[in-house]
């Protein structure tokens, strides 16, 4: 099989391992012109500074001794398959980069022969690259569950970011649909992930020239809406991971029905579904909700009308309006259309000048959705319903009653 073939097979294979939006290029030169597009395997992620990079992002094989379930490499799938040789990877990487196609590489793989020696393949060629190639471009690598620690240890040295995907959310749902992958062998290397990330940045406070493991940290993945968990039950494991594993992202990926199973459900659910997900993560992660005040027990799934601010928001009516003028950071940060740039240009701005609606809209405020919980100088923007219910309605163009019930409090 040529190198083009198994590029195209092996970067289709790893489309559904979510860390960015994939694109191609598809554009037509000249004849005897000098370069060419290629429209397999490029994506783009960005970097925790916030640049925006592209990626080679492939499959080492998409030969899988398991059989997942939701999974289009499973054993039982009858897919092309192919696998890279080490040089071919390495050198197609470089070849990329030198033409300024990628500045990175996102390497990840199916399971063949066992966990061991798939890893040791794909570690092989993150070293040669950075050994031999002197490559000195972004690599994520995925751990493969199950594979040796002393192997995990040596990756993170080479990688920039390590992920091991949890795919599922619970232990029941992996028993159901990916029986040969154990719970433990994917905990495992995330908590030593984990651990080794944090050891190294104390190490590295005291010890300039200790070498960096896995500086861009590490992330995970998993599939929504494959099993019947609740969003409250995939939150709360997000929250626990962001809590213990020194997680740096989870990514939720929307189930999409690629085989055919009994166990699995027909359809895929609504992205939306995956954006609500998003839009959670984010409110634990930078604004220091708890999964608690989104969700319980007795509300387990977010609101697809709303976004998950505006309906704290409106549920914990109590606590607004907010005076603007007065609040603080983390007051701000509650605020529906009120992002951490903003909070941080009104606490500043307020120190120097009269501050007015007007400002706020400059300043990035989205007024539309802030307006019904904010007053400036004592007064709202205009005249601004005071129920939720009034909230909702103009927020969603819906007449109805919203999910949950809340404290509706006159003014
Ligand atoms: S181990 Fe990975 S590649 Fe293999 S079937 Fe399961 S999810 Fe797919």
């Amino acid at each position: 099989m040529d190198l083009i073939e198994k590029l195209k097979i092996l970067s289709s294979a790893a489309k559904y391992d979510v860390t960015c939006s994939s694109s191609g290029s598809t554009g037509k030169r000249q004849k005897n012109g000098v370069g060419n597009t290629s429209i397999n395997g490029i994506c783009h992620s960005w970097t925790s500074d916030g640049r925006c990079i592209s990626l080679l992002k492939v499959l080492f094989s998409n030969i899988c001794i398991y059989d997942c379930a939701y999974c289009i490499n499973r054993v039982s799938n009858n897919t092309k398959r192919a696998t890279f040789k080490i040089d071919e990877l390495v050198n197609l990487t470089v070849n990329f980069y030198k033409r300024n196609y990628i500045e990175g590489l996102f390497l990840s793989s199916a399971i063949f022969r066992n966990p061991d020696y798939t890893m040791e393949q794909m570690l092989r060629v993150i070293k040669k690259l950075r050994i031999e190639e002197k490559f000195n471009g972004y690599i994520h690598l995925k751990i493969i569950p199950g594979a040796d620690l002393k192997l995990i240890k040596e990756a993170g040295l080479y990688a920039d970011r390590l992920s091991v995907n949890i795919e599922l959310p619970s232990e029941k749902s992996l028993k159901l649909l990916a029986p040969q992958k154990k719970k433990e062998n994917i905990i495992k290397p995330m908590n030593f992930v984990g651990k080794n990330i944090l050891s190294n940045i104390e190490e590295r406070k005291k010890y300039k020239k200790v070498p960096l493991f896995s500086p861009a940290g590490q992330t995970t993945q998993l599939i929504v809406g494959a099993s019947s968990e609740s969003d409250f039950q995939i939150l709360k494991l997000a929250e626990k991971m962001y809590k213990n594993i020194h997680l740096k992202r989870v990514y939720y990926s929307a189930f999409v029905p690629v085989t055919k199973d009994s166990r699995l459900p027909k359809t895929t659910p609504p992205l939306k579904r995956e954006n609500r997900l998003y839009q959670a993560d984010f409110l634990l992660r930078l604004y220091k909700f708890s999964v608690n005040e989104i969700l319980n027990e007795s509300e387990q799934f977010l609101d697809e009308d709303l976004d998950p601010k505006t309906t704290w928001a409106l549920r914990n009516y109590q606590y607004f309006p907010l005076e603007i003028t007065k609040a603080s950071y983390e007051e701000l940060l509650r605020v529906p259309g009120i992002g951490i740039k903003s909070a941080r240009i009104i606490i500043k701005a307020r120190k120097y000048s009269r501050i007015s609606f007007e400002e706020l809209k400059n300043i990035g405020v989205v007024l539309k959705r802030a307006k019904y919980f904010i007053t400036c100088h004592g007064k709202y923007l205009e005249n601004t319903p005071l129920s939720p219910e009034r909230i909702r309605e103009e927020l969603t163009g819906k007449n109805k009653m919203p999910l949950f019930s809340y404290n509706f409090i006159e003014r």
